[in-house]
């Protein structure tokens, strides 16, 4: 999937400083999704029965920049359940809340190496759940957010996600009760969670919360602007609202760069060179610091769980944009030369 050779030829620019001007970065952005629609791999997610009824073939592309410039293409404005991308945003708002220290010794920062809903993950680590982007830790990251009671605690959610998303977000009913009636596996998260003491009250309240905030209705237009918030230091790039400190950010981007794509991470931040998360119905959001954010959609996921066009069009303008966080120099062809900008192609 993460195939460099799908992106030779294309010019890259240098990772530091500005983004090509608005009307560039909408024709790149054109350009991806125009590249990427005849894409077919990949199959749609059905563990959670509503998710295997989308349309594969849907597929939006959209990316906010820090100064505000919006560009979609395609299916930007469809709305879909934000799965696992929730827990990025839920995890920067239980920093803001905590503080660094105390989310890092309940939750932790480093990769499992296993599947996002490992049982064995948990066991193996004597109960921690090692990352907040694997259910068990998003679990607990759930348990952390603010509130006296589990509804005060969705509350809260909600409002802050609807906070970095610059509008508010609904529920999907019909996704939450398709996963509350199937998630047996997390609530055999949340007891574990309970008696390794990692987590607080009543272990099936938090999960119907974990279960909530995971069907939010969003678009790949929502995530790129919560993703824009998150490269803008805090501040939502739309609204001008002050969402989580920069400190959240900065510790959010850095667990989730090691995290994000499941057990394709560490291959995502090696051929993209960004933090990204995604989610199971097929959004994937890609944090570029200081710049903005390159959202995708697209049901067909690969084997690890992640869109298939979403990760090659993120790729694409990962590059054409000069995103990797680790490019200092612009790409050079197989003569040495440096590769011509887009515009003379
Ligand atoms: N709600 C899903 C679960 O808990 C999210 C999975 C995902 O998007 O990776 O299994």
């Amino acid at each position: 999937m993460l195939d460099p050779v799908a992106w030779q030829g294309v010019a890259q620019e240098v990772s530091t400083g500005a983004l090509p001007g608005w009307d560039r970065v909408e024709e790149i952005v054109r350009e991806a999704h125009l590249r990427y629609s005849s894409e077919r791999g990949g199959r749609v997610a059905d563990y959670i029965p509503i998710l295997a009824e989308a349309d594969p073939e849907l597929f939006g592309l959209a990316v906010i920049e820090v100064g505000g410039g919006l560009h979609d293409a395609g299916d930007a404005m469809h709305a879909f359940s934000i799965q696992s991308i929730s827990k990025m945003f839920v995890y920067a708002l239980a920093i803001q809340e905590h503080g660094h220290e105390r989310v890092r010794e309940i939750v932790g920062v480093n990769n499992t190496g296993l599947a996002f809903n490992s049982v064995v993950a948990l066991e193996l680590n004597d109960g921690h759940p090692m990352n907040p982007m694997v259910n068990a830790g998003a679990i607990a990251t759930t348990g952390l957010i603010p509130g006296a009671t589990p509804d005060e605690q969705w509350v809260c959610i909600r409002d802050g996600l609807s906070a970095f998303a610059g509008r508010p977000l609904a529920l999907d009913d019909v996704v939450y009760s398709s996963e509350a009636a199937t998630n047996d596996r997390n609530r055999a998260f949340g007891r574990l969670l309970r008696s390794y003491g990692r987590l607080d009250g009543d272990p099936d309240a938090v999960v119907d919360v974990y279960t909530r905030q995971c069907a939010l209705s969003v678009t790949a237009h929502d995530l790129a602007v919560m993703g824009a918030t998150l490269a803008d230091g805090g501040v939502n790039p739309v609204t001008g609202e002050r969402v989580v400190s920069e400190e959240v950010c900065r510790d959010t981007l850095a667990v989730v760069a090691s995290t994000g794509l499941y057990e394709r991470s560490g291959d995502w931040l090696f051929e993209i060179g960004l933090p990204a998360k995604s989610g199971v119905a097929g959004g994937i959001v890609a944090i570029a610091p200081g710049k903005g954010a390159v959202a995708g959609f697209s049901p067909r996921l690969d084997e690890a769980g992640n869109s298939v066009r979403s990760q090659m069009a993120i790729g694409y303008l990962s590059r054409a944009l000069g995103l990797n966080l680790f490019a200092s120099v612009p790409a050079r062809d197989a003569t040495g030369a440096l590769s011509a900008p887009l515009e003379e192609k």
